[in-house]
């Protein structure tokens, strides 16, 4: 891992080589990473590569087999979820989970039930997505998709957490919602958030994010800001194509395409062309395509020619 001097200080969140098994299958493999306060920091990654599982084990819902989780520099490993939840670790889960019987303020009243004093209030969330309380009193199983995700992310921010933790924020939506929602983004972190997010769609993490880690089969294969690594390098290290190099890059020999949980048959399955059959429907992936692609791996700028 690079070593990454620029925020200084000590990190809001850090996790040291952190295993997590699924019954016999090794979800991490001696993953770590340090997220600075203010910080967006992007994991991302193909399907089944562990991100779902290191977000999950960071809120505490898996128990590590290794390795360590620290907040403010205290020992969280063995914290207890709700432990975590109200020391200000919050997550907005894969697929939202709202309760959908439940109405939209009902779902934002469930949030605000132990949380922490801070700027985030059910009003706030209100302000910060215009349509909602017009709203308030609708179903959330009547709601978008889009709509459903602002509900679970308001409903986040109303326990007002210090480390918000976003899975998946893309997961199912059209691209012009995605950008949408990650807009809010500048707004929220205003208020003094840090966010650590999973994200499949390259493009929309390199657009938000100041630091990107790459995980391929529960390993990292690259971390770096975006300005600092190049297209192939994230390429790679998706795919595990090739070393990958580069800025904390992870260097490691060249791993040949593999179907089943690894970065390959992305070709396959899926309406934004990811992922094996089955499995998880996706839009707005960002570009990413199998290494047979004649399309550049994002739209856009390279990351080499983003401001840092
Ligand atoms: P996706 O984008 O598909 O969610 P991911 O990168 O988030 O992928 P994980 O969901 O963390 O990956 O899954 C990592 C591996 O662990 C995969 O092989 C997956 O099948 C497996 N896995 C995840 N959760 C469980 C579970 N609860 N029980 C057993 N295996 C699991």
């Amino acid at each position: 891992m690079s070593e990454r001097t620029d925020n200084g200080g000590t990190p809001l969140l850090e996790v040291r080589d952190l295993t997590v098994h699924h019954g016999q299958l090794r979800a991490l493999d001696r993953v770590s990473l340090r997220v600075f306060p203010g910080e967006v920091y992007a994991i991302i990654g193909a399907n089944g590569a562990g991100k779902s599982t290191l977000l999950r084990t960071i809120a505490g819902l898996h128990q590590p087999t290794d390795g360590a989780i620290l907040y403010d520099g205290k020992d969280m490993t063995k914290v207890r979820p709700e432990r975590r939840a109200t020391g200000g670790i919050v997550m907005v889960p894969e697929g939202r989970r709202l309760f959908g019987s439940l109405t939209v303020e009902e779902n934002l009243k469930v949030g605000a039930t132990y949380a922490r004093k801070g700027p985030w209030t059910i009003e706030r969330v209100y302000e910060l997505f215009a349509w909602m309380k017009d709203r308030r009193t609708q179903r959330t199983a009547q709601l978008s998709g889009g709509e459903q995700q602002s509900v679970a992310i308001g409903r986040a921010l109303v326990a007002n957490p210090r480390v918000l933790l976003l899975d998946e924020l893309s997961l199912g939506l059209a691209p012009v919602i995605v950008q949408r929602i990650y807009a809010m983004l500048p707004q929220i972190l205003s208020t003094g958030l840090t966010v650590l997010l999973v994200e499949q769609d390259v493009s929309q993490a390199l657009r938000v994010a100041s630091h990107i880690q790459c995980l391929l089969e529960g390993h990292t294969t690259l971390e770096g800001r975006p300005s600092e690594v190049t297209a192939e390098q994230v390429e790679a290290a998706y795919f595990g194509l090739a070393p990958a190099g580069g800025p904390g890059g992870y260097g490691g020999p060249a791993r040949p395409p593999q179907g089943g949980s690894g970065g390959m048959g992305l070709s396959q399955g899926g309406s934004g062309g990811m992922g094996p059959p089955g499995r998880k429907s996706r839009g707005g992936l960002g570009g990413i395509v199998p290494p047979e692609r004649t399309e550049p791996l994002w739209h856009g700028s390279t990351p080499s020619s983003r401001a840092s």
